[in-house]
Parts: structure tokens; sequence; C-alpha cells
């Protein structure tokens, strides 16, 4: 596909980085934003592409963050059963089962504040290094980390790392008290430092104004560098949250800000991301014709409902859309050996010998 060169280094797109533009971007006619955001995305990215990704919850439930939004808060009385982390075999299997599906991305969510220098971290370095060997794009979700998490999971071979602002920096205090607007833009200034390429969006209907969430795609528009994946999520309202009673939008919203976001960051992953399941096919058509180049695929997303393979199958039939494969915008990262795991374990197995000589000068 030819890409015009002029606009080939367009990661922000200077027509609309101002919050009245963007504002005045989202409320055009629906029909001449869906065009004029169809025209854009065409010059970037192949229209019949679609990637699927699939997300998958590594650790569930417990969590000790106050997201108004989530049910795995363990502040909250939800149906999330709390389950420990996952074996990396087990990871390993529900990810070849993805990729045998179609799914050329697989994001690991693990229901954490941050990230620790724990075992299981050392679980999910080597979680990410197994993915990346299947030749399928890593992502992981596993709230704040610093440089040097950042570091060790680059090393391991992850892709991207997911960390969502959720909305703007007025309304996030009414989402989310437990940590600040800062330390969320921290935290993807280390995926960056890194070298991952970083996700973040956010999630409407959550009770926000629409200047909030022009005032989230203001925060991307004033990062150095915008994120390479924008997730939009339509709020899905699980009883026993503080959002229990939140109306579902309409997915005219999501189809508008789908489109905002795709004409504002040009070059960005627009994803289609939770909400699906409340959307019609041709609801969704409308967001793929407006720049939504990706959508989660399965039947779970995290602890949510979600679309199974066979209804997106349909969908990608009837609609002429093809699966994206792995790495079609960036290389695949190689995996490096991790220190910290070879010296743990050269220490393990060193310990087991001992243990054994103690054993055999015992009999
Ligand atoms: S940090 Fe993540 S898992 Fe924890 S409550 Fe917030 S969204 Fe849920």
């Amino acid at each position: 596909m030819a890409i015009n060169k002029k606009l080939s280094r367009m990661k922000v797109n200077p027509a609309y980085n101002t919050k009245e533009a963007l504002l005045a971007l989202y409320n055009k006619p629906l029909l001449e934003l869906v065009f004029e955001a169809a025209t854009m995305h065409r010059q970037f990215h192949n229209p019949r592409e679609v990637q699927m990704s699939s997300l998958l919850s590594i650790k569930t439930g417990g969590c000790s963050e106050d997201c108004g939004y989530c049910p795995q808060a363990a502040r909250y009385h939800t149906d999330v059963e709390v389950k420990k982390m996952m074996t990396v075999e087990s990871v390993i299997e529900q990810a070849t089962n993805a990729k045998a599906n179609g799914s050329s991305r697989l994001c690991m969510g693990a229901a954490w504040r941050e990230v620790r220098d724990n075992r299981d971290f050392d679980n999910v370095i080597e979680m990410v290094q197994a993915v990346n060997d299947l030749d399928m794009e890593v992502c992981c979700t596993l709230g704040m980390m610093n440089e040097d998490q950042a570091k060790r999971l680059k090393n391991a071979g992850l892709f991207a790392y997911n960390h969502n602002l959720d909305t703007s920096p007025d309304y996030y205090g009414d989402v989310i008290s437990t940590r600040e607007y800062e330390d969320r833009l921290r935290t993807i200034d280390n995926a960056r430092k890194a070298g991952l390429t970083v996700c973040s969006g956010g999630i409407i209907g959550m009770g926000e104004a629409i200047e909030d969430r022009i005032g989230m795609l203001m925060s991307y528009v004033n990062m150095e560098t915008p994120p390479d994946s924008i997730p939009i999520n339509a709020l899905v309202a699980v009883e026993g949250t503080p959002m229990e009673d939140q109306k579902p939008i309409e997915q005219w919203e999501m189809i508008r800000m789908v489109a905002t976001t795709r004409l504002a960051f040009p070059m960005s992953v627009v994803r289609l991301s939770a909400g699906r399941t409340k959307m019609s096919m041709e609801g969704q058509a409308l967001c793929f014709m407006a720049g939504a180049s990706s959508i989660f695929a399965g039947d779970k997303l995290l602890t949510t409902a979600n679309p199974d393979f066979n209804a997106d199958k349909e969908m990608f039939d009837i609609l002429g859309l093809i699966p994206k494969q792995s790495f079609a915008d960036h290389d695949k990262p190689e995996t490096k050996p991790d220190e910290i795991l070879i010296e743990k374990k050269a220490k393990a197995e060193a310990r087991a010998l001992e243990l054994e000589n103690a054993k055999r000068q015992m009999v």
C-alpha cells in the first residue's frame, strides 16, 4: 500500500493538537467524521487488516487498588474469584491455543498495583520469553513499574507495555484515588526509556464528560511520543463495583471516539477493546472503517465477557477483514539472557546439590 511520504512521520496530527480542534472534530456530523478518519486510516494502514489479540489474566483478583470500574479490586464485592499466578506451562498452552485461533498478540495482565522484584515477576519474565519464542507479540499489563523492571521485560522479549491513562487528568480523581495520574505517566515513561512500545488508552462511559475524553487524548498529544497503540474501551459495568449503575454508552460514541483518535494519531494502532458484546456488527464495521485495526479475540477479556473466536471469524468473513500478522509494524524483539534468573537458578541448583550430598553422607 502506498504511504504518503509527507505524512509518514506524523505521529500527532498538527490539525488536531489542541483541545478546541479535537472537540470540534469529535462533534462533527458522524458520517463526515467517519469519512475523514477512513481517509486518514488508508494513508498509514492497510484498511483490511485487523489484528486479533488475546488478553490473558495471569493473576486474577485481590488487587489493592480502587479503580472504580474494576471487578478485580479486593475492596469491591464482585463475582471475581481470586486466583493465584498461572504457571508458565499453562500460559504457553493458552498462548498456543490463541495463536491457532488467529491471534498474533498476547497481552498478559496481572491484578497488581505495581511490579515487585519477587518470584512472581521472575515467572512473568519466563512467560514473556516463552511467548516471544512462539512468534507472538507479547504485551504485559502489570501496574506501575520502574525503569529497571521495564528493562528486564524488554530483555525478555516484551514487545509492548500497556498502562492506560483511562480518562482526563480532571476526571481521574473520580475514578481512582489510590494512585495519581502522574504515577501513570511515569510508568509510561519508564516503558519508553526501556525501548518498549507503549499501549495506552482509556475507557468511555464512566460518567465522564466529552471534554474528559478529549482531555485524555490531549495527554497523549502532549507526550514526547504518543502511544504506538491506543485501546478504546467502553465501560463494562460490573455488579459490585462503584460503576455498576452506569448506563451503557451508545455505540455511536465508540465510533466517534475511535474516529477522533485515529485522526489525532495517524500512525498509532487504535484498538477496539472492551464493550464489543454490546455493539452490533454494523457498529463494529463503522469502527473498522473509522480506523480501528485491532480487536481482542476470545470469549474472556480478563474477567468480563467478549465475543468468541467463531463469532469474530464470521464477522471477519462478512466484512472481508484479514487478521494482521505479528511484527508487521516493528521488528520482533530479541530475547536476551536474564542475569537475575540465571543467578537464581544456579543458586537453586547448588542448594539442591548440597542437600543431595548431605543425604548421601548420612546413609
Ligand atoms: S490496578 Fe488494575 S487490577 Fe487493580 S483495581 Fe485497578 S484496574 Fe483493577
